[in-house]
């Protein structure tokens, strides 16, 4: 209610910590700013909320392109191991046939492997999962750098653990599209207890593990429980703006025993439009995030 009410403007100054910017160069710049002062990693997202048409999909593909060029050339991002990765929607890349999608995804990663940028395919709600799992163990298997997501919300999940390969990378989150509850759990909490068990079973097939979450008590069991011995395989990510300092400092410096890699989602867009989508969809998620801006805001002030 309040995320569809909201003015656009105002949508957009809330949208400030949580989107790079409206274009690439803003989502290359805070990239390299956060491995510069944080060493932290990133993943960058061109935000495309609701293809309108033919000529949308060809723009996203070049834009995916054009970013991957950039990746690949800029010597900010010379180091293959923290050279931002990529993550996309298939949606972004079809007006509604959803096997449409297939044919961008793969000439995407083709591009991304001939530049060292590593691909992830994020998941949507659940008429895309078997697709885009499908899609993403083909890529892989044909040699390219592509991982995929899967949400711990969906029943189907844990038989879906077993489609994956060895040394695949597999991000790890609750899920963000509501689904109903003959399909998916409700309860938040289960969730989150299914997200370390099924990275327990992720990492004994051999795949990478990337969890994707803001859950500090989880976040701390997994890295006190899961990660140690598999340490070469495991990955923190959030999304830019949201996790707070103190917190990721300790994680960043191992207080929680592994030490892993922390990657942090990076969007961009190009043109403000789809920065406010993009916000809209994240008050929906999380209504009380307004009021966290404005305490992070005020406490900003205080300290100056
Ligand atoms: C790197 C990354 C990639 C993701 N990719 C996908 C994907 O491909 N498909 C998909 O369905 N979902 C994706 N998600 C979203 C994910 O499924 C969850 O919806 C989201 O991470 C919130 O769940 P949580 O585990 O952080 O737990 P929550 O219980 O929702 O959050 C834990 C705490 O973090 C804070 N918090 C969480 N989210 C926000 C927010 N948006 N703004 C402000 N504070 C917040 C709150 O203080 C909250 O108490 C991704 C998340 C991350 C971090």
């Amino acid at each position: 209610m309040l995320a569809r009410f909201t003015p656009g403007p105002l949508v957009r100054w809330f949208a400030r910590p949580y989107v790079a910017g409206g274009s690439m160069a803003d989502g290359l710049e805070v990239a390299h700013d956060r491995l510069d002062r944080f060493g932290a990693l990133a993943t960058l997202d061109l935000l495309g909320e609701g293809v309108q048409g033919a000529a949308e999909v060809l723009e996203n593909v070049a834009t995916y392109i054009e970013l991957i060029d950039a990746l690949g050339t800029d010597p900010r991002f010379a180091d293959r191991a923290t050279r931002p990765s990529i993550s996309l929607k298939p949606s972004a890349f079809t007006t509604g046939d959803r096997e449409a999608a297939y044919e961008h995804l793969a000439a995407i990663a083709a591009r991304a492997k001939t530049q060292g940028v590593a691909v992830t395919i994020d998941m949507e709600d659940h008429p895309w999962t078997d697709r885009t799992i499908e899609w993403a163990v083909k890529l892989f298997e044909a040699g390219h750098d592509v991982g995929t997501v899967l949400q711990t919300r969906l029943h189907r999940t844990e038989a879906d653990l077993q489609r994956f390969p060895a040394g695949m990378r597999v991000r790890l989150v609750i899920g963000i599209y509501p689904e109903d509850d003959d399909i998916a759990l409700t309860d938040k909490a289960a969730m989150k207890v299914r997200m370390l068990d099924f990275a327990k079973v992720l990492l004994a097939r051999g795949c990478f593990v990337e969890l994707g979450t803001h859950d500090e008590p989880t976040l701390e069991r997994f890295l006190r429980e899961v990660a140690p011995g598999h340490e070469a395989s495991c990955e923190i990510q959030m999304l830019l703006g949201v996790p707070r300092r103190p917190f990721a400092r300790r994680l960043l410096a191992g207080e929680f025993g592994a030490t892993v890699p922390f990657r942090l989602y990076v969007p961009f867009a190009l043109g403000w439009d789809d920065a406010t989508a993009y916000l809209r969809r994240r008050m929906r998620e999380s209504p009380n995030m307004m009021w966290l801006v404005l305490r992070n805001l005020f406490k900003a002030r205080k300290a100056k």
